[in-house]
């Protein structure tokens, strides 16, 4: 964190006056003061009305929100609490990846069964979110520097608020894919329903590295399938995108799935979605630099090219364009 502006030192700052808090979410904001790590970019942290963040001017704030939800995201009873709060912040870190965003903070409101879940009470509970998303947090150099603690008689939320900055390379957006661009993806898609939904484990790194090295035009991260958020892509870009279906890489479990769904392994990896790697566009040579590229930790596939004729395609044998059904989730 040395590029970040000195300041005095505003040392820790008390509490707030918690007289009016709920005995529990007093006791989770000691439990949490004790297990939220130091940090020097942090001048305020949880405690008070606000957080407050050291910035610098030349960095831009990326800023993004998603909140996760039992019986819709997962399903609490068949799951380790942990297992929900490492997707909560998860799914969030891959959005920040799709921007090439540099994490730095995280706002975390729980909204908790009043009756806990299972053997848990409310507080446990809590805490095992947080056991969940604070190795993610470490791992990815983030703070989280507050929140909120409610509970109620529905099911558990977690909404999580992400912040991160850009780099000295920019933002990387969804719109820039220009036609020639090779489409390419990190890892294998499909059949994430399998466990992989759960294990998110955002590109972040990968992100970063990719857009220092090389050109980069657009990017998104594949949350709702691959087939759905190409085409997203290609819309953002005003241009299409043309995929080559036998160039897609399957995950194992796309194969498993199939086994059992009817559908093919490759209709799954077009349309399952929840895989949270990274589609971007690139010029081509760009492109052929990465996939030999082996210091990013993750493999880089070609998939397509970006195409005049807006819409999603396929390529045939004949290589000519057929078009392609955006299956995937919409919200
Ligand atoms: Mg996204």
């Amino acid at each position: 964190v040395e590029d970040w502006r000195d300041g005095e030192d505003w040392g820790k700052i008390p509490a707030a006056d918690a007289s009016d808090e709920h005995p529990m979410e007093r006791e989770f904001h000691a439990w949490l003061a004790s297990r939220l790590p130091a940090s020097a970019r942090v001048r305020v942290g949880v405690g008070d009305d606000a957080a407050i963040l050291r910035w610098l001017e030349a960095q831009d704030v990326v800023v993004t929100t998603d909140a996760v939800t039992d019986q819709v995201d997962f399903r609490l009873p068949e799951i380790e609490p942990r297992q929900a709060g490492h997707k909560a912040l998860g799914v969030n870190l891959s959005d920040l990846a799709a921007m090439a965003a540099t994490p730095v903070a995280a706002l975390v409101s729980l909204v908790l069964p009043r009756a806990g879940a299972g053997s848990r009470s409310a507080f446990d509970l809590a805490v095992e979110l947080y056991e969940g998303m604070l190795p993610l947090a470490e791992r990815f150099n983030l703070d989280i520097v507050g929140g909120d603690t409610n509970s109620w008689d529905g099911p558990l939320v977690i909404s999580v608020t992400v912040i991160g900055r850009t780099t000295a390379r920019g933002p990387l957006r969804r719109r820039g894919a220009r036609v020639g661009d090779a489409l390419l993806v990190t890892g294998s898609l499909g059949g994430s329903i399998l466990g992989r939904h759960l294990q998110v484990t955002p590109r972040v790194v990968e992100a970063l590295r990719l857009h220092e090295n090389y050109e980069l035009h657009a990017g998104i991260d594949i949350s709702d399938g691959l087939a759905l958020d190409a085409s997203r892509l290609a819309e953002a870009s005003g241009c299409g995108a043309a995929l080559r279906l036998g160039s897609i890489p399957i995950s194992p479990d796309a194969e498993r799935l199939a086994a059992s769904t009817g559908r093919t392994p490759v209709e799954h990896a077009l349309g399952d979605g929840e895989d949270f790697e990274l589609l971007f566009a690139a010029p081509r040579e760009a492109a052929e630099a990465m996939v030999r590229d082996q210091s990013l930790g993750v493999s880089i596939t070609k998939i397509g090219v970006v195409v005049e004729r807006p819409g999603l395609w396929q390529f045939t044998d004949e290589d000519e364009l057929h078009p392609l059904e955006p299956s995937g989730y919409e919200h």
